[in-house]
């Protein structure tokens, strides 16, 4: 398979390239030339595992990654998640699929326990004398999500930034208790954008570039734009749909709509690559917190990110620019041309506006404050004795209100673990709040809803990463770890 860039004014590259460079050289994002159709047979749907759904979708879009190595890497990936590595909650006409069961109990596992191994190998196949370096930014789940996905593999160092504000304590034991000998986190003191921003201006240093390249390392951030992050999020619509086929609840072909919390348009645009590879969705509802550029933009055709920012209960969702949504633009458009108009838009003026609202047909967009969130937590919890996390209850919002006036079968993704927000639960269930642990504790006591022991154990680990610096300080801290 080969990767073009949505701007248009790049070469082609393997996926090996396309994994190791993340963004195209013309600023774009990249995009497979062509797309194949699958679909799986009676005998498959009934027989396979999820690592068989993943082999067989990812060999298909990494075909010119060598097939042991993809399916070694798969099995490696996968090994981490607990024994049902996708539950599955019935709802009357909704499922909500856990993608919460890995390493650090939000769904981006299910990209960053696999991302680390394919970069080793592309590392050894295209530049066998280097070492990679990942750098990441992180305002919570990302960080932890990819030091657990690096941890220990070949050739590869990890160095997490997290702000010292709007993190949650169990977010931030997970990353200062990561046990690896390639594995570094910092707290940076400030908010996730002094972390974040920190970063940028070294990415584009040449000194500090050049330092790390005499040193033979090649740098990458492994964010969420990287196709190794955006593919094998593809496997769970899958493996979710066909499970419920597999159980009676929806027959084979019957199309279902898919509700997905949404920030970066990630994981909805894996959602979206699905439906186009051949699964049977008919809408895509785009869920936002009270940061909802997206649904304006989809109500109005204007991407407005010049607007106040709100630190909400659904942290992973406050974003103002989606970056993969470019993605999306340009398999309506079909014109970099068009895609570069309207990037340069954003850059310069912080919008810009589409004309063609048909871009919309099977997108809806939702959006919920978060004193809805937390009512809807109530709700079904006090109804089902089910519990959602804050992101999670606004996908099945979104799927609630769209089913007043729809009738098919709506499919919810639960992105993280009630368990991972304790103090948010605890508000919504009207348990004390005065700490995080005494809320888990609570909460469990409460519920009876499982609580994962690593979980649980994490608080009671021994910190093994001890260090909070200052913004200016981080070029020092990394090059400390790396030379
Ligand atoms: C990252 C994240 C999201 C948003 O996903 P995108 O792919 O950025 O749209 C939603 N919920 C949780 C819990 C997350 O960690």
């Amino acid at each position: 398979m080969k990767y073009i860039s949505t701007r248009g004014k790049s070469q082609v590259y393997s996926s090996y390239e396309a994994l190791l460079q993340g963004l195209a050289d013309d600023g774009g994002l990249l995009l497979p030339q062509a797309l194949p159709t699958i679909a799986f047979s009676q005998e498959e749907i009934m027989n396979f595992t999820y690592t068989d759904f993943a082999k067989k979708i990812l060999a298909l879009l990494f075909s010119d990654i060598p097939k042991p190595i993809l399916f070694d890497a798969i099995d490696k990936a996968y090994q981490s998640f607990e024994k049902e590595i996708l539950p599955i909650y019935s709802l009357p006409n909704q499922y909500i699929m856990e993608l919460y069961h890995g390493a650090t109990f939000a769904f981006k596992d299910f990209a960053l326990s696999l991302l680390p191994h394919l970069l080793s190998s592309a590392l050894q196949a295209l530049a066998p004398s280097k070492q990679l370096a990942i750098l990441t930014a992180t305002s919570g789940d990302t960080g932890s999500a990819a030091l657990y996905g690096f941890k220990e593999v070949a050739n590869t160092k990890i160095l997490a930034f997290y702000p010292t504000r709007g993190i949650s304590t169990i977010q931030k034991k997970q990353m200062t208790s990561i046990e690896g000998n390639n594995t570094f986190a910092f707290g940076v003191k400030g908010n996730f954008d002094d972390a974040q921003s920190g970063l940028k201006t070294l990415f584009n240093k040449e000194a500090f570039k050049n330092l790390l390249k005499q040193n033979h390392y090649l740098l990458s951030s492994a964010n969420s734009i990287n196709i190794g992050r955006l593919f094998p999020q593809i496997v769970y619509y899958y493996y979710g749909y066909y499970q419920l086929v597999k159980q009676g609840e929806i027959a084979k072909g019957e199309p279902v709509s898919i509700s997905v919390p949404t920030g970066n348009f990630g994981n909805i645009l894996a959602a979206f690559l699905a439906k186009k590879i051949g699964l049977p969705v008919h809408n895509l509802l785009c869920a936002s917190n009270e940061n909802h550029v997206l649904t304006d933009f989809i109500q109005t055709g204007i991407y407005n990110s010049n607007r106040p920012f709100y630190q909400t209960q659904s942290p992973s969702m406050d974003i103002l620019i989606s970056s993969n949504l470019e993605r999306y633009l340009y398999y309506h458009y079909q014109d970099p041309k068009i895609i570069s108009a309207l990037m340069e838009d954003l850059n310069q003026h912080k919008q810009y506006t589409v004309k063609d609202l048909s871009l919309f047909k099977h997108l809806q967009g939702y959006y919920f404050t978060d004193s809805q969130a937390l009512d809807a937590i109530k709700e079904v919890y006090d109804s089902h004795g089910y519990l959602m996390d804050p992101h999670s209850a606004i996908g099945y919002l979104a799927a609630k209100t769209y089913q007043k006036n729809h009738k098919e079968k709506v499919l919810v993704t639960a992105t993280a673990s009630p368990y991972k927000f304790p103090l948010a639960i605890a508000k919504a269930l009207g348990l004390p709040t005065e700490n995080e642990l005494k809320s888990l504790d609570l909460i469990q006591n409460f519920t009876k809803s499982p609580l994962p022991l690593e979980l649980k154990n994490i608080l009671s680990k021994p910190l093994t990463q001890n260090k909070t610096i200052e913004k200016n300080q981080m070029e020092k801290s990394i090059l400390e770890v790396l030379l």
